[in-house]
This record gives C-alpha cells, structure tokens and sequence, in this order.
C-alpha cells in the first residue's frame, strides 16, 4: 500500500474472484460462467452498434430498460441496469447502509456483500447458517439491519421459496431488503412478483450466467420506483454512462432470444442433475442446487486436495479456505463432454486413493 491510502483501504479485504488462467487450456468450471456463447442475435446487435462509439451511450437506457421490464412483468421505472449486479450491489450499499443502518448477509454467502461493507465503511453483521446450510429464517426476520440474502445462495446453491423471503420482507418493512438473484433461471423462484406489494424489497439478478453475457458487465435491479429512484442519485453521482453502448445492444438482441436462453438454461439443469447423480455414486455429499454450479465434498479427502489434483489435470473448480466450507468444492456446470471428463478424473482420484 502507498504511502498515500486513506483509511479505508487500510480495512479492506478486496474480493478474490476465481483464477482465469492463461499458462494452458483448462475445463473452466471455476467462475459459473455459461458453457454456451452468447445469443447471435446479442452478438449481431453489439457489432452493429461498434461504428458509432464516439458517442457515449444513452445514459437512461431506456430501450434497455423498457425491454427488461417487459420480460420480467414490471414497470419501466422499477427498473435499473447496471455494470455487472455487481455494480448495483455497491449502489445499494451506498444508498441503503450507513453508520446507523448496519447491513446483515449470512456467513456463507457471496464474498463481495462483505467487501462491499467494508468499502463502503458501513458496519455490518454476519447471520450464521443452519447447520444443513439452509438460511435461519427467524434470524433474518429479527435483525434490525439492511438484509443481503442471495438467493439461491452462493457458493452453496440452496434455494428458499419466494414465500420464506416475504416472510423476511414482512418482518423488516423499514429495511431494505436486497434478494440478489444472480442463479434464479437455473430452478430458483424468483420475488420479482413481490416487488408490487412490498416497498422494501429491491431484487437483483445478471445476464452473466443464464444469458453467457458476463464479459459484457450487464446487471439488473428491480425494485419499488422510490428505491429505484435513490439508486439512480448514486448511478447519477459515480458514472451516468454505466452501461456500454456494446453491451446495451447485446442486452436487447438476447432478450428477443428468449428461446435460446430458456433452452441453455435447461441443457445445464439436466448437466447439473447428471452430474449431481454422479457425484452422489461416487459418494459425494452434495447440496441440492438450483444454480449452474454444484457445492460438494467427499467424506475421505480433502477439498483442498480435490481442488490440487483436478488443476494438474487440467480442470479448474473453485475451493473456499473459509472454515465452514473448505471440504467443499464449487463446481460450474459445464457441457456435458466436460461433466463426462470431470466424473472419469474424479474417479480416479477415488481410486488412486484407497
Ligand atoms: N451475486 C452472486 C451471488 C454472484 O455469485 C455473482 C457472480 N460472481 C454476482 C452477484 C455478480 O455477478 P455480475 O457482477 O457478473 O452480474
């Protein structure tokens, strides 16, 4: 750190995100991304928009915004886009935490809510998992703090029913809470219904998984218009120009793909159980999932050790050192050539082990 840091990054923790290795060509199972390109019609469109970025890009996103809103069920001004749902996630953290409004996430739960608190110098709280990873219910509904829940949750892949998240809505009506829906098309239910009901709900979801566009940086919130508004004060005092011209055009060109995504999004589903079904003959404990990754551990060998052994051949998983989960391994979805690669390796391990 220079001599010139302020205070904050004294305290900071930056995210780690997963490795993107450049030495060989690695099976990626490592950062949930898509096995599937992205829709030609997000492809076509971005192309067609590259010979006029000159121009910055429209900073409202309106044809973006009303298209998103469409799809999803709601008004235009319940919704904003923004840099990845990464970038949201800050925003909300700027708009709805502050030294008085703590923000509470679970133990287990997506790393960047707790950077995200620390950047933000906002302090927060962590809400233990049940022992089965499954989210405490009661505990959420009796913190007096603005709630970050990911469901379904990351890295575990657990879903809870939008009616145990109203149950949280209900509890907290003067607190945000934020339900971060980042792997919701792979099975998951999602609250978007809600927002017309509760004021206090902003839900979140990307196009970097279920729509394979995440070297576009697209994500969502929707939300009441009022907290829509307060986000867009934050949009409007950091970069008003957050969305690319390139990726609101490729944004556009896969929400006219509709068909294409849902098909993507069932070919990974049926990955997922085939490979679940694997794992478990193997004698793999796994979690039961509704994302487009699977968080499992084997009773006899380490997580870290499982990690080593799939990298020297090639097959990158993601393995957490937190102490909770470091038997577990997140492992991506991906075709099923590379599921079919990842049995046959991992059995060996089993076997060179015995
Ligand atoms: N939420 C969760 C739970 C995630 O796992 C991710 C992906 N790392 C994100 C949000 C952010 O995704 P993106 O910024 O690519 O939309």
């Amino acid at each position: 750190m220079s001599r010139f840091a302020g205070k904050t990054l004294e305290n900071l923790m930056p995210y780690t995100p997963g490795e993107q290795p450049r030495d060989m060509q690695y099976i990626k199972l490592n950062t949930n991304e898509s096995p599937f390109p992205p829709s030609g019609k997000a492809q076509a469109a971005a192309a067609s928009v590259a010979a006029r970025l000159q121009l910055y890009p429209d900073p409202t996103c309106r044809a973006l915004h009303e298209a998103y809103a469409a799809s999803v069920g709601v008004p235009a001004d319940c919704v904003l886009a923004t840099n990845g749902s990464d970038e949201i996630l800050n925003f909300a953290f700027m708009a709805f935490c502050d030294e008085n409004t703590p923000a509470a996430f679970a133990d287990i739960t997506y790393g960047f809510y707790e950077v995200f608190a620390q950047l933000n110098r906002v302090p927060y709280r962590k809400i233990p998992l049940n022992e089965d990873f499954t989210l405490p219910i009661e505990a959420f509904c009796k913190n007096d703090a603005t709630l970050f829940i990911a469901n379904p949750n990351a890295p575990t892949g657990i879903a809870l029913p939008a009616s145990e998240i109203e149950r949280i809505l209900q509890a907290n009506p003067d607190r945000v809470v934020l339900v971060d829906e980042a792997y919701v098309d792979f099975g998951g239910e999602s609250c978007i219904p809600l927002v017309a009901q509760y004021d206090n709900l902003l839900v979140t979801q990307t196009f970097s998984k279920s729509r394979s566009m995440a070297g576009a940086r697209l994500g969502f919130g929707v939300g009441n218009p009022a907290l829509i508004a307060d986000l867009n004060i934050i949009k409007y005092s950091t970069n008003p120009y957050n969305i690319n011209s390139m990726t609101m055009a490729a944004g556009l060109g896969v929400l006219a793909d509709e068909s294409y995504t849902r098909a993507n999004c069932e070919t990974v589903i049926e990955n997922r159980e085939y490979l679940a079904a694997e794992l478990a003959r193997m004698g793999f404990i796994v979690l039961p999932s509704r994302t487009n990754f699977v968080f499992a551990k084997h009773p006899r060998m380490d997580g870290e050790e499982i990690y080593r052994y799939l990298r020297e051949r090639g097959i990158l998983v993601r393995h957490f050192t937190s102490p909770r989960i470091a038997d577990y391994n997140r492992i991506t979805i991906g075709a099923r050539a590379d599921m079919e690669t990842l049995v046959n390796t991992l059995q060996k391990i089993l076997e060179e082990t015995t």
